[in-house]
Protein backbone atom coordinates (compact mmCIF):
# COMPACT_ATOMS: atom_id res chain seq x y z
CA UNK A 1 0.00 0.00 0.00
CA UNK A 2 1.25 3.54 -1.00
CA UNK A 3 0.39 6.49 0.88
CA UNK A 4 0.67 10.09 0.88
CA UNK A 5 -0.39 12.05 4.03
CA UNK A 6 -0.68 15.89 3.68
CA UNK A 7 2.42 16.05 1.89
CA UNK A 8 3.79 19.44 1.14
CA UNK A 9 7.38 19.89 -1.36
CA UNK A 10 8.94 22.30 -2.53
CA UNK A 11 12.01 22.01 -4.62
CA UNK A 12 12.99 26.05 -3.29
CA UNK A 13 12.03 27.31 0.36
CA UNK A 14 11.07 30.53 -0.93
CA UNK A 15 8.82 28.93 -4.07
CA UNK A 16 5.64 27.79 -4.80
CA UNK A 17 5.21 23.87 -3.37
CA UNK A 18 5.40 21.04 -6.30
CA UNK A 19 2.58 19.72 -4.07
CA UNK A 20 0.69 21.17 -1.88
CA UNK A 21 -0.97 18.92 1.31
CA UNK A 22 -1.54 16.11 -0.85
CA UNK A 23 -3.06 12.44 0.36
CA UNK A 24 -3.99 9.83 -1.39
CA UNK A 25 -3.73 5.63 -1.27
CA UNK A 26 -3.23 3.10 -3.93
CA UNK A 27 -3.63 -0.24 -2.79
CA UNK A 28 -1.67 -3.16 -4.00
CA UNK A 29 -1.87 -4.42 -7.44
CA UNK A 30 -3.76 -1.21 -8.71
CA UNK A 31 -3.34 0.52 -11.81
CA UNK A 32 -3.00 4.48 -11.52
CA UNK A 33 -2.51 7.29 -13.90
CA UNK A 34 -1.44 10.32 -12.79
CA UNK A 35 -2.44 13.16 -15.07
CA UNK A 36 -2.20 16.93 -15.10
CA UNK A 37 -0.52 19.82 -17.20
CA UNK A 38 3.11 19.37 -17.12
CA UNK A 39 4.67 21.05 -14.60
CA UNK A 40 1.29 19.86 -12.19
CA UNK A 41 3.50 18.00 -9.92
CA UNK A 42 3.18 14.49 -11.22
CA UNK A 43 6.91 13.53 -11.70
CA UNK A 44 7.24 14.88 -8.22
CA UNK A 45 5.22 12.47 -7.06
CA UNK A 46 7.02 9.62 -8.20
CA UNK A 47 10.19 11.31 -7.04
CA UNK A 48 8.85 11.38 -3.41
CA UNK A 49 8.49 7.68 -3.51
CA UNK A 50 11.73 6.50 -4.95
CA UNK A 51 13.06 9.25 -2.33
CA UNK A 52 14.74 11.21 -4.97
CA UNK A 53 13.29 13.63 -3.33
CA UNK A 54 11.78 14.34 0.15
CA UNK A 55 9.11 16.74 1.07
CA UNK A 56 9.02 19.40 3.85
CA UNK A 57 5.22 18.38 5.68
CA UNK A 58 3.75 14.93 5.33
CA UNK A 59 4.15 11.53 5.10
CA UNK A 60 5.21 9.21 2.36
CA UNK A 61 4.55 5.54 3.29
CA UNK A 62 5.29 2.37 1.30
CA UNK A 63 4.06 -0.42 3.19
CA UNK A 64 3.86 1.30 6.57
CA UNK A 65 7.31 2.37 5.91
CA UNK A 66 8.00 6.05 6.28
CA UNK A 67 9.76 6.91 3.19
CA UNK A 68 11.10 10.19 4.10
CA UNK A 69 12.52 8.89 7.39
CA UNK A 70 14.20 5.77 5.78
CA UNK A 71 18.23 5.65 6.47
CA UNK A 72 20.24 6.41 3.69
CA UNK A 73 21.23 2.52 3.76
CA UNK A 74 18.29 1.44 2.81
CA UNK A 75 17.05 3.45 -0.06
CA UNK A 76 19.15 1.41 -2.74
CA UNK A 77 16.44 -1.70 -1.16
CA UNK A 78 13.56 0.49 -1.56
CA UNK A 79 14.68 1.24 -5.23
CA UNK A 80 15.14 -2.23 -5.92
CA UNK A 81 11.40 -2.76 -4.90
CA UNK A 82 10.14 0.15 -7.69
CA UNK A 83 10.80 -0.35 -11.09
CA UNK A 84 11.33 2.99 -13.42
CA UNK A 85 10.37 3.51 -16.96
CA UNK A 86 10.78 6.45 -18.72
CA UNK A 87 9.68 8.69 -21.68
CA UNK A 88 13.33 8.55 -23.41
CA UNK A 89 14.02 4.71 -22.66
CA UNK A 90 17.69 5.18 -21.30
CA UNK A 91 19.09 2.41 -22.26
CA UNK A 92 22.63 1.92 -22.13
CA UNK A 93 23.60 2.46 -26.31
CA UNK A 94 26.20 0.24 -27.03
CA UNK A 95 25.20 -2.68 -25.04
CA UNK A 96 22.64 -5.27 -26.65
CA UNK A 97 19.37 -5.66 -25.76
CA UNK A 98 20.30 -8.60 -23.21
CA UNK A 99 23.01 -6.85 -21.96
CA UNK A 100 21.13 -3.79 -20.99
CA UNK A 101 18.41 -6.26 -19.24
CA UNK A 102 22.11 -8.16 -17.41
CA UNK A 103 23.66 -5.09 -16.11
CA UNK A 104 20.95 -4.41 -14.06
CA UNK A 105 21.51 -7.38 -12.04
CA UNK A 106 25.25 -7.40 -12.77
CA UNK A 107 25.80 -3.98 -10.42
CA UNK A 108 23.35 -5.60 -7.54
CA UNK A 109 26.12 -8.61 -7.68
CA UNK A 110 23.81 -10.95 -8.67
CA UNK A 111 25.09 -14.35 -9.76
CA UNK A 112 25.99 -15.62 -13.21
CA UNK A 113 23.50 -18.36 -13.03
CA UNK A 114 20.92 -15.98 -11.87
CA UNK A 115 21.83 -13.17 -14.15
CA UNK A 116 22.12 -16.25 -16.94
CA UNK A 117 18.47 -17.48 -16.09
CA UNK A 118 16.60 -14.11 -15.40
CA UNK A 119 17.22 -12.13 -18.99
CA UNK A 120 15.86 -14.90 -21.10
CA UNK A 121 12.85 -15.03 -18.87
CA UNK A 122 12.12 -11.16 -19.20
CA UNK A 123 12.92 -10.81 -22.84
CA UNK A 124 10.18 -13.10 -23.20
CA UNK A 125 7.34 -11.26 -21.10
CA UNK A 126 8.11 -8.21 -23.00
CA UNK A 127 8.26 -10.40 -26.42
CA UNK A 128 11.69 -9.58 -27.64
CA UNK A 129 13.90 -12.82 -26.90
CA UNK A 130 14.41 -13.09 -30.51
CA UNK A 131 16.50 -9.48 -30.87
CA UNK A 132 18.38 -10.34 -27.85
CA UNK A 133 21.36 -9.65 -29.24
CA UNK A 134 20.55 -6.42 -30.91
CA UNK A 135 21.86 -3.12 -29.61
CA UNK A 136 19.36 -0.46 -28.81
CA UNK A 137 19.81 1.43 -32.14
CA UNK A 138 18.45 -1.75 -34.42
CA UNK A 139 15.33 -1.74 -32.41
CA UNK A 140 11.78 0.99 -32.99
CA UNK A 141 11.16 3.08 -30.34
CA UNK A 142 8.02 0.46 -28.84
CA UNK A 143 10.93 -2.35 -28.72
CA UNK A 144 13.36 0.05 -26.90
CA UNK A 145 10.52 0.78 -24.49
CA UNK A 146 9.77 -3.13 -24.21
CA UNK A 147 13.79 -3.48 -22.68
CA UNK A 148 13.24 -0.25 -20.63
CA UNK A 149 10.08 -2.27 -19.27
CA UNK A 150 12.19 -6.10 -19.11
CA UNK A 151 14.74 -4.16 -17.30
CA UNK A 152 12.57 -2.05 -14.56
CA UNK A 153 11.30 -6.09 -13.85
CA UNK A 154 14.28 -7.93 -13.51
CA UNK A 155 14.50 -7.92 -9.39
CA UNK A 156 10.51 -8.72 -9.52
CA UNK A 157 9.29 -5.14 -8.13
CA UNK A 158 6.23 -4.68 -6.59
CA UNK A 159 5.73 -1.11 -8.09
CA UNK A 160 6.41 -0.09 -11.24
CA UNK A 161 6.18 3.66 -12.09
CA UNK A 162 6.06 4.86 -15.67
CA UNK A 163 6.73 8.32 -16.51
CA UNK A 164 5.19 9.43 -20.00
CA UNK A 165 6.16 5.87 -21.25
CA UNK A 166 4.45 6.11 -24.31
CA UNK A 167 5.39 10.16 -24.92
CA UNK A 168 7.89 9.32 -27.93
CA UNK A 169 5.66 6.55 -29.52
CA UNK A 170 3.59 6.45 -32.36
CA UNK A 171 -0.26 5.44 -31.05
CA UNK A 172 -0.32 1.78 -32.31
CA UNK A 173 2.59 1.32 -30.80
CA UNK A 174 1.74 3.29 -27.52
CA UNK A 175 -1.46 1.11 -27.38
CA UNK A 176 0.69 -2.37 -27.64
CA UNK A 177 2.74 -1.09 -24.66
CA UNK A 178 0.21 -0.28 -22.30
CA UNK A 179 -1.24 -3.89 -23.05
CA UNK A 180 2.35 -4.80 -21.81
CA UNK A 181 1.66 -2.61 -18.96
CA UNK A 182 -1.69 -4.20 -18.30
CA UNK A 183 -0.53 -7.82 -18.71
CA UNK A 184 2.47 -6.93 -16.20
CA UNK A 185 -0.31 -5.56 -13.66
CA UNK A 186 -2.61 -8.43 -13.78
CA UNK A 187 0.19 -10.18 -13.00
CA UNK A 188 0.12 -8.54 -9.32
CA UNK A 189 2.45 -5.15 -9.90
CA UNK A 190 0.72 -1.92 -8.90
CA UNK A 191 1.28 0.22 -11.81
CA UNK A 192 1.47 4.03 -11.42
CA UNK A 193 2.14 6.28 -15.03
CA UNK A 194 2.01 9.58 -14.93
CA UNK A 195 1.12 10.70 -18.76
CA UNK A 196 -0.36 13.36 -20.84
CA UNK A 197 -1.53 10.96 -23.32
CA UNK A 198 -5.48 11.48 -23.27
CA UNK A 199 -5.88 8.70 -25.55
CA UNK A 200 -4.46 6.26 -24.19
CA UNK A 201 -6.09 7.29 -20.97
CA UNK A 202 -9.63 7.43 -22.31
CA UNK A 203 -9.20 3.79 -23.57
CA UNK A 204 -7.88 1.77 -20.34
CA UNK A 205 -10.70 3.29 -18.18
CA UNK A 206 -8.26 2.92 -14.72
CA UNK A 207 -8.11 4.88 -11.96
CA UNK A 208 -6.89 8.52 -12.80
CA UNK A 209 -5.60 10.43 -9.90
CA UNK A 210 -5.60 14.52 -11.84
CA UNK A 211 -3.53 17.18 -10.38
CA UNK A 212 -2.91 21.08 -11.07
CA UNK A 213 -0.70 23.07 -9.71
CA UNK A 214 0.42 20.98 -7.21
CA UNK A 215 -3.03 19.55 -5.74
CA UNK A 216 -5.06 16.76 -6.21
CA UNK A 217 -8.26 18.26 -8.25
CA UNK A 218 -10.04 14.71 -9.22
CA UNK A 219 -9.71 11.02 -8.16
CA UNK A 220 -11.79 9.00 -10.09
CA UNK A 221 -12.14 5.41 -10.60
CA UNK A 222 -12.40 4.05 -14.16
CA UNK A 223 -11.62 7.85 -14.85
CA UNK A 224 -11.31 9.42 -18.53
CA UNK A 225 -8.03 11.70 -19.12
CA UNK A 226 -10.14 15.36 -18.54
CA UNK A 227 -14.01 16.36 -18.51
CA UNK A 228 -15.04 17.92 -21.82
P1 LIG B 1 5.04 17.23 -13.94
O1 LIG B 1 5.71 15.90 -13.75
O2 LIG B 1 3.58 17.18 -13.67
O3 LIG B 1 5.35 17.85 -15.26
P2 LIG B 1 6.89 18.12 -11.87
O4 LIG B 1 6.56 17.29 -10.70
O5 LIG B 1 8.10 17.77 -12.66
O6 LIG B 1 5.61 18.23 -12.83
O7 LIG B 1 7.06 19.65 -11.40
C1 LIG B 1 6.21 20.28 -10.46
C2 LIG B 1 6.72 21.68 -10.20
O8 LIG B 1 8.01 21.64 -9.60
C3 LIG B 1 6.89 22.54 -11.46
O9 LIG B 1 6.54 23.86 -11.12
C4 LIG B 1 8.36 22.43 -11.76
O10 LIG B 1 8.81 23.58 -12.43
C5 LIG B 1 8.96 22.32 -10.38
N1 LIG B 1 10.21 21.53 -10.40
C6 LIG B 1 10.34 20.27 -10.83
N2 LIG B 1 11.60 19.83 -10.69
C7 LIG B 1 12.30 20.86 -10.15
C8 LIG B 1 13.67 21.05 -9.75
N3 LIG B 1 14.56 20.06 -9.87
N4 LIG B 1 14.01 22.24 -9.25
C9 LIG B 1 13.12 23.24 -9.11
N5 LIG B 1 11.82 23.13 -9.46
C10 LIG B 1 11.41 21.96 -9.97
Amino acid sequence: MIKFENVTMAYRKDGNPALNDVSFEIADGEFVFLVGQSGAGKSTILRLLIREESAQAGTVLIDDINIGMLPEKEVPKLRRNIGMVFQDFRLLPEKTVAENVAFALQVLNKSPDEIKQTVPAVLDLVGLLDKANRRPEQLSGGEQQRVAIARALVNRPAILMADEPTGNLDPDTSVEIMRLLDQINKAGTTVIMATHDAGIVDQMRKRVIEITGGAIIRDQAQGVYGYS
